[in-house]
């Protein structure tokens, strides 16, 4: 089963979230659990948790389905201690909001080492960051996003990925989030069904597929390998469609969040229509 759905605006509370995900006909869902831009957020309140929970309820999503994403202030690599610290107590708190929510993933970016340190110890800082999140919080999986490698973040190579994981003790809590346009970016190819193919072995080889834990579908407003991260709608950018055909139609892709970062929200509902189907054309699955 795909579940197909987008990153949807808090505005006006978390409440709001589902039924704008249900507008779009979205079986999946991504979004804020506090202000992105800010480092703390007042705790959550008991109605809004109660509210949001019977809303996945009535409309059927699972937390299998849901895939927060932590502010992007958070840097788990941070260089200077008392940033890393600062990072880490509102990661934490993020995992505990997810919690709260009865939701099982948090989706957030690596870091970066700012040029002060070496990429190999922020990579270091990173899981030891994640293995004090773990430690500190319950049932949320910290799940580790690809970047497009701009300025100095680390992530934008699967053997990043690989040795941040192997420095996680529980590997049961930790997993990763592919986002198709940072992995054009990153130099990456998805042009072709064996770029696809040749690119997701390489994840399956270096990291392993049983890690994905969901993926940011979006085009690329840039080239191959540039490191710059701009997002673009299905089809319209450097990509093209077939990557996102070949993905939808790969039983690997089954049972995670698919999430749609896409820039224009005017046509995600189009988006989303357009990617299941997909399915129907051709039954060809794709399978290693
Ligand atoms: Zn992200
Ligand atoms: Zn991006």
């Amino acid at each position: 089963m795909n579940y197909i759905g987008a990153h949807i605006s808090s505005s006006g509370g978390l409440e709001k979230i589902i039924l704008r995900a249900v507008q779009i006909k979205a079986t999946a869902f991504s979004f804020f659990t506090k202000n992105q831009r800010q480092w703390f957020s007042p705790p959550l309140v008991q109605k809004t948790i109660d509210c949001f929970k019977d809303l996945c309820i009535k409309h059927a999503f699972t937390p299998q389905q849901i895939l927060p994403h932590s502010s992007y202030l958070i840097n788990l690599g941070h260089p200077i201690d008392e940033l890393l610290e600062k990072s880490r107590t509102s990661f934490i708190d993020e995992m505990i909001r997810c919690n709260q929510l009865g939701l099982i993933l948090l989706n957030f970016h690596p870091g970066s080492h700012l040029n002060k340190i070496t990429e190999g110890s922020c990579l270091l800082r990173i899981a030891k960051s994640i293995n004090i999140a773990l430690e500190k919080t319950k049932n949320v999986i910290a799940v580790i996003e690809n970047t497009a490698g701009q300025g100095t973040n680390v992530g934008y190579c699967f053997e990043h990925l690989s040795q941040i994981i192997e420095n996680v003790h529980d590997k049961s809590r930790v997993g990763v989030c592919i986002d198709t346009c940072h992995l054009f970016a990153s130099g990456y190819d998805l042009r072709t069904e064996q770029d696809c193919k040749n690119t997701f072995e390489k994840f399956n080889n270096l990291i392993g597929l049983k890690y994905l834990r969901g993926i940011h579908l979006n085009d690329s407003k840039r080239k191959l390998n540039s490191r710059i991260d701009r997002h673009e709608s299905l089809g319209l950018g450097e990509i093209g469609k077939l990557a996102f055909r070949w993905i939808i139609r790969n039983k690997n892709f089954y049972n995670i969040p698919i999430i749609l970062e896409t820039v224009n929200p005017k046509i995600w509902k189009e988006e989303i229509h357009w990617l299941r189907s997909q399915k129907k054309y051709n039954q060809k699955i794709f399978l290693y």
